[in-house]
């Protein structure tokens, strides 16, 4: 999901319930709070392997776009472990930005480029990538609609790999219901999503949930730390205060609910 858009979806709800408007909203401020972690998603190193382990068109040549992609954390982990070229793209400017500094630092300057734009209206040929990688970011756009749009720009024989939010059962509290389906207009279960793969067009390759340690220790827990820290800098601040409890009832929503809803990794072929 992205969980910078949706925050602020869920944001704009608790703002009108208590009082201030959306302009008190910055989403200035949400990036500066996410940029500080490695990841602006739930997600893990060993995640993105397992996902990439199905992939089997990969040579020095390939061509792979990481779409959502954040400050870059899979999309290191994807230079390291394939030999092609990577382009990635985010609508932050910022998240960019971090993305380059830590490819210069790394050495992958000459195979990973860091773009701007929108995974709606990508810049690119068609028929130009043997890969779109894509991590916490579909859902703020849609499963369907990006997996549809993004087809024309694969290869005959190409590869996507996304993670999308997903219900793990046909029934769900309604507290956790009323909560994501605010956020995050159309979840489905694993079913539905692999019969939207099909629709779209592609061969279902492979679907997989990510373990509880990509959300608490790579996305929850970080977070945790730096919430006192946000507070103190914009102390008095409501705005602030409204965003940090939104993120606490997030993790405690994970803590009660995990075994409801989760991100499944799917990978499907052209
Ligand atoms: N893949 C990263 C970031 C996930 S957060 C990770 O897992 O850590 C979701 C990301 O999607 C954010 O960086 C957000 O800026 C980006 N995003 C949201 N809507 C977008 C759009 N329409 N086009 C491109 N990027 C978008």
């Amino acid at each position: 999901m992205c969980k910078i858009f949706y925050i602020s979806a869920q944001f704009t709800y608790n703002m009108s319930e208590q009082q201030p408007t959306i302009r008190d909203f910055d989403f200035n401020l949400i990036w500066e709070y996410f940029i500080q972690f490695e990841r602006q998603g739930p997600g893990c190193p060993q995640a993105t392997l397992k996902a990439l382990s199905f992939i089997d068109n990969l040579s020095n040549e390939s061509k792979i776009a990481d779409l959502g992609c954040g400050s870059g954390a899979q999309t290191m982990v994807l230079a390291q472990n394939t030999k092609g070229i990577i382009t990635a793209l985010d609508i932050f400017p910022g998240a960019i930005n971090k993305l380059k500094k830590t490819t210069r630092e790394l050495g992958l300057q000459h195979r990973v480029k860091g773009i701007v734009g929108s995974m709606d209206d990508l810049p690119f040929e068609e028929s130009q990538f043997d890969l779109i990688w894509s991590e916490g970011a579909i859902d703020s756009v849609g499963f369907e609609k990006c997996l549809t749009y993004w087809k024309s720009y694969l290869k005959s024989g190409g590869y996507f790999a996304v993670t999308n939010l997903t219900w793990f059962t046909s029934d769900r509290p309604a507290e956790l219901e009323k909560y994501y389906l605010n956020a995050v207009p159309v979840i489905g279960t694993m079913g539905e999503n692999l019969s939207i793969i099909q629709k779209a067009g592609y061969k279902p390759v492979a679907a997989f949930s990510l373990s509880e340690d990509c959300w608490t220790d790579h996305y929850i827990a970080p977070q945790e730390a730096a919430n006192e820290v946000f507070l103190k800098k914009y102390a008095g601040n409501k705005t602030v205060e409204i965003f940090i409890s939104n993120l606490r009832y997030e993790a405690e929503l994970y803590s009660k609910y995990k075994q409801y809803y989760g991100y499944v990794f799917y990978i499907g072929k052209k």
